[in-house]
């Protein structure tokens, strides 16, 4: 398969499930168990494109390097056991550590609690050349912490400042943060890996019965599993009010593990390849200077 055709294919996996412009979106209509109609036979196929799709990936990633201009920024949110992080060791197995960081966004610690909500994420944004993955991100301030309104009680706010257009400002404040970033060559691409309810039960069980999986399970995520149907409507809304052209949510089908890689890795691919990224030639003094670099260590 030829470069092109890949960047082809890729595109195929995506469309789908791609959010623009998330006015109307609604979750219901992607179904978390999709595989686009690849059963079982042609599940290979799928998975041959990521194959050949991750070598892809990591020459992409070098020549954003070597450019030294775009930044990407890849933020990945779900509920518990989706797979956001067997999909980012899948999908970026083959890039280089030197130009990739991972930042995971926990419970906030009382230092940034005495912050804005996005100072934290801000401090871990990729540098040039570099792609940044956010697993978990200042999305959470609009999804755990809508969710239980005693979080948002902790983060000191001044009282007059916290009305019920909260979430609305939040919203709001996001598109023009990503807005900034886009204008400043920070290409942002999102990811809701979208699990149904059922599946989530069966992994898990899968972590409580399976002893090395054991350490995955927290007693706390059987307890957010009680809220499941508010988080659905905290990230419908989330979507709805935040997707935008410069930076769109993939809502993943994340059912079948081997189809949430596929579609991520294609809407990387997708998205680097859109930057068109060519290495940079060097200029006349420049190749001068090689020429003189190779007839002293050929002499
Ligand atoms: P995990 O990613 O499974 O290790 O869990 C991290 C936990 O931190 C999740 O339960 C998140 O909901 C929680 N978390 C992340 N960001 C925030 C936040 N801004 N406020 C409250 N909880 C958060
Ligand atoms: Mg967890």
């Amino acid at each position: 398969m030829k470069t092109k055709q890949i960047i082809k294919k890729a595109r195929g996996f995506t469309q789908p499930y791609r959010v623009e412009k998330g006015r109307h979106f609604r979750l219901k209509d992607i179904d978390p168990g999709d595989t686009m109609g690849f059963g079982d036979e042609a599940r290979p196929q799928a998975q041959e494109l990521l194959a050949r799709g991750i070598p892809l990936l990591a020459e992409l990633q070098d020549r954003l390097y070597a450019h030294n201009q775009w930044g990407l920024l890849l933020i990945f949110q779900a509920m518990d056991a989706a797979g956001k992080d067997g999909a980012i060791k899948h999908v970026m197995s083959g890039v280089n550590p030197q130009g990739c960081r991972v930042s995971s966004f926990k419970t906030p610690t009382p230092a940034e609690l005495d912050h804005d909500y996005l100072w934290r994420c801000a401090q871990a944004l990729p540098a040039r050349g570099q792609i940044g993955i956010f697993n978990r991100s200042y999305y959470e301030d609009v999804l755990v912490v809508r969710v239980h309104p005693e979080l948002l009680a902790r983060q000191k706010i001044p009282p007059a400042l916290v009305t019920k257009h909260i979430w609305k400002e939040r919203f709001e404040d996001i598109r023009a943060f990503e807005r900034y970033l886009g204008r400043n060559g920070v290409v942002v691409c999102k990811f809701f890996l979208h699990v149904s309810k059922q599946e989530q039960k069966r992994r898990f069980l899968e972590r409580i019965n399976n002893p090395e999986k054991n350490w995955k399970f927290s007693a706390n995520d059987a307890a957010e599993r009680e809220h499941w149907n508010d988080y659905q409507q905290a990230y419908e809304d989330m979507i709805r009010h935040t997707a935008t052209p410069e930076a769109p949510w993939h809502v993943v089908p994340a059912d079948n593990k081997w189809f949430t890689r596929v579609v991520v890795a294609a809407a990387i691919i997708e998205t680097l390849a859109a930057l068109d990224l060519k290495y940079p030639e060097v200029g006349r003094t420049k190749l001068k200077e090689l020429a003189a670099a190779k007839a002293a260590l050929v002499k």
